[in-house]
């Protein structure tokens, strides 16, 4: 259009009729609705940390969830190699990448993955969410405490995000009762349950028989799967039972190079969607990828083709980690149960989720009654980084705090000479630790 053909008058542009600034009509047009769209909880208190510390504060950084180990090195030689692939890759991913990835998840977990059935995405957050957005409407059932990302997620997906509260007696794990009595209640709607293990934030996994039993629950009403089992490869013992294995056709699984292989910052992720669930699924996951992503980044993906590859070096790598994290793990759990901050040890991962319940009056007389009071005044008084429970999805006021057991120089630690505890290397942790009792017996005594 051009300006004479523009029935306003010079009037029209300057007077009364011009009410609000785009700025405004933005924030108007919100309603107030920010909740979904806010800042991650995760990615906020990087930022506090990193913010306090620039400002001079010394701080114990246990709430970002970051390996804390290099990247595997053959794969950083291969990124390096790799540096001039320049074009687009298929969007679903590169078809070596698919096979190789296929290739090591059934090696490693004994499942069967079909590299068809396999997309890569830019970290496999955003594959939960593609997931999530191409399903026709359906309630999403997540477990609490579960991570911070899959309720908003769900949200800004357009789908129903239900609760399933767990408790520290079920392991923070929710029980295949709970899951057959909301099929019951509401047999109708589509169901996606969302289950996480090694747990993020707990750091627990299901006994074999508990999660048999949700797999038959889940095929008697079907239920689609969604096994997050990104910190699988990290269980302690090496002990990962693939959701999948119990219930192939119906589990959507993700994966990828975030925390086994340190990369959380190359942004590459993995999801198989079993070829039971049809092509309409699939080809809408990719459909969304391509108008969204288009493709991972292309040296990333040639370097994946070697972390995925599986070699002795390889394996040692990650079994280092494995035992590091464990007996880093056992220790922090042992120092706080021992100061009756009740903590399951962990399966595997590096979180670990203490419940300060015990110290409820102590913390009341203090002003204290909530798990989001409870953080902000551990990172006031004693510079410990923590996360709420209620980031998690948690009742307010349930005191408990998620700890992610990662300050601690994970680059010496990866050699295996290194004794882990005691050493310079772990020094910041331990403190960290004493630092979260002495805080609590600090008030006790006053
Ligand atoms: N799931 C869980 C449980 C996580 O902790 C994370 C954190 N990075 C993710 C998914 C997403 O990982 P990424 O996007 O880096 O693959
Ligand atoms: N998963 C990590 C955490 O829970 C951080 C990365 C993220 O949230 O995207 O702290």
């Amino acid at each position: 259009m051009t300006p004479t053909s523009h029935p306003s008058s010079s009037a029209d542009l300057s007077g009364s009729e011009t009410q609000s600034s785009v700025a405004d009509r933005l924030e108007n047009g919100y309603g107030g609705a920010g909740e979904a769209t806010r800042s991650s909880d995760t990615l906020l208190i990087n930022e506090q940390s990193r913010l306090l510390e620039a400002g001079g504060k010394r701080i114990f950084k246990f709430g970002f969830g970051q390996s804390p180990f290099p990247v595997f090195d053959p794969a950083v030689q291969a990124l390096a190699e790799h540096a001039a692939e320049k074009a687009y890759l298929p969007v679903q991913g590169l078809p070596a990448l698919r096979e190789q990835v296929a290739r090591f998840h059934s090696d490693t977990d004994h499942v069967s993955w079909n590299p068809e059935r396999v997309v890569v995405g830019p970290g496999s957050k955003l594959l939960l969410f593609a997931l999530m957005k191409s399903l026709p409407e359906a309630d999403i059932l997540i477990p609490a405490p579960s991570w911070v990302s899959y309720a908003p997620q769900a949200r800004m997906a357009d789908q129903r995000a239900v609760k399933l509260e767990a408790s520290f007696e079920t392991r923070w794990q929710i029980t295949p009762e709970q899951l057959e009595a909301y099929c019951v209640e509401n047999p109708r709607r589509l169901k996606l349950l969302i289950l996480n293990a090694p747990g993020n934030p707990t750091g627990l996994s299901f006994d074999m028989q508990t999660q048999k039993r949700l797999a038959s629950v889940a095929r008697r009403h079907g239920v689609l799967v969604l096994a997050d089992e990104i910190y699988g490869q990290l269980h302690h013992r090496g002990e990962h039972r693939a959701f999948a294995l119990d219930y192939p056709e119906g589990t959507v699984t993700t994966s990828g190079l975030s925390k086994w292989c340190g990369a959380g910052g190359w942004r590459l992720g993995v999801m198989h969607v079993p070829a039971e669930l049809g092509t309409e699924l699939f080809a809408r996951i990719l459909g969304l990828a391509s108008e969204t992503w288009s493709s991972v980044a292309s040296p990333v993906q040639y370097a994946a083709i070697t972390a995925y590859t599986r070699t002795p070096e390889l394996d040692a790598y990650i079994e280092r980690q494995r035992i590091v994290l464990s007996e880093i793990g056992q220790w922090c759990a042992a120092r706080l149960n021992e100061a009756n901050v009740r903590t399951h040890a962990p399966d595997g991962g590096f979180y670990l989720f203490p419940d300060f319940e015990a110290h409820r009056e102590s913390l009341a007389a203090r002003g204290i009654t909530t798990s989001a009071e409870l953080t902000a005044r551990l990172l006031e008084d004693a510079g410990v980084a923590l996360l709420p429970g209620s980031a998690f999805g948690c009742r307010p006021d349930q005191l408990t705090v998620r700890l992610a057991y990662v300050d601690f120089d994970g680059s010496a630690l990866m050699k295996s000479e290194q004794t882990i505890l005691e050493q310079a290397t772990t020094t910041t942790l331990i403190q960290g630790i004493i630092a979260i009792v002495e805080w609590l017996n600090h008030g006790h005594k006053s």
